[in-house]
């Protein structure tokens, strides 16, 4: 700055522009903005199913003597369904809120993870056979961890729903490949798929809550945002990490890396 004079004597006028708060703002504004995301979000996630539920219970009450026995069986069906579903987003809020409070703890045994891996594949075969993505384990041989059983299960459906979800539409041979593989005294975990995959800039940004690629306006996957948010945070619980890699248009690996714990 150019010194002054002030009664004789020489100023310096000092212009200061707090930085770290117009930063500060626009980090609020950021999170403000990902908040409205998620109420929407969400909002939809929830009516989906509801409406589902809704308009069948509404058909049955309306004209249950019409209904022949296969067509009431199908329509209750739907309406166990499309609650299952609502049950697993709101179990997503809470465990995300739980999370978030630090009142998650981990109930942990030793179990073989191979076994617990294939079992979650197969329970969400149907879903894959629905999307015509080819779900598939790697590794044979049982790997002993000791950490929490249900929320490592959490973490693969997690992994491999998204795997799905965020498969091409139009393409052929889709697939989720599970690997498993021991490491000294740490296990990694590799769930890779042939789908949408994720711009660069944008491969740790997805870990942050309620953070998902694209506006609103083109997700035509539902979603809260949340899922590998609490992925990460119970990887973390664990002492374990994860990250990814991932190319648009090819396809997304994600790695997951556990202590084994003591196996006794
Ligand atoms: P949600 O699926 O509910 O949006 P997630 O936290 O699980 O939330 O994922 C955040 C975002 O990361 C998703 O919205 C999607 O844009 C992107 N994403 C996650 N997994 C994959 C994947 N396997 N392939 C492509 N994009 C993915």
């Amino acid at each position: 700055a150019e010194p002054i004079e002030y009664e004789g004597q020489p100023q310096v006028l000092l212009v200061i522009t707090d930085v770290t708060n117009t930063k500060e703002v626009e980090r609020l504004k950021a999170i403000d903005q990902l908040k409205t995301e998620f109420v929407a979000n969400i909002s939809h996630e929830l009516k989906t199913p509801l409406a589902a539920i809704k308009a069948y219970a509404e058909t049955i009450l309306m004209s249950i003597e019409m209904l022949d026995q296969q067509t009431l069986n199908e329509f209750v069906q739907i309406i166990y369904k499309e609650s299952q579903h609502l049950e697993s987003i709101l179990e997503g809020l809470l465990d995300f809120s739980k999370l978030e409070q630090r009142m998650m703890t981990l109930e942990k045994t030793t179990f073989d993870l191979t076994g617990l891996v294939r079992e979650t594949m197969r329970s969400i075969e149907e879903l894959a056979r629905s999307k015509q993505v080819r779900l598939e384990l790697l590794t044979k041989e049982p790997v002993l961890i000791r950490a929490d059983q249900k929320r490592i299960k959490q973490v693969i459906t997690n992994l491999v729903n998204n795997g799905i979800k965020y498969s091409k539409e139009d393409s052929q041979e889709k697939y989720v490949r599970v690997r498993i593989e021991r490491k000294g005294d740490k296990v990694l975990i590799e769930i890779s798929d042939n789908g949408l995959g994720i711009p660069k800039e944008y491969h740790e940004k997805v870990f942050e809550r309620f953070f998902r690629v694209g506006t609103v306006m083109d997700h035509r996957v539902e979603g809260t945002g949340l899922g590998l948010t609490i992925a990460k945070q119970i990887v973390e619980l664990h002492g374990g990490r994860i990250w990814l890699e991932s190319e648009p248009n090819v396809g997304t690996t994600v790695f997951v890396e556990l202590p084994v714990g003591d196996e006794r």
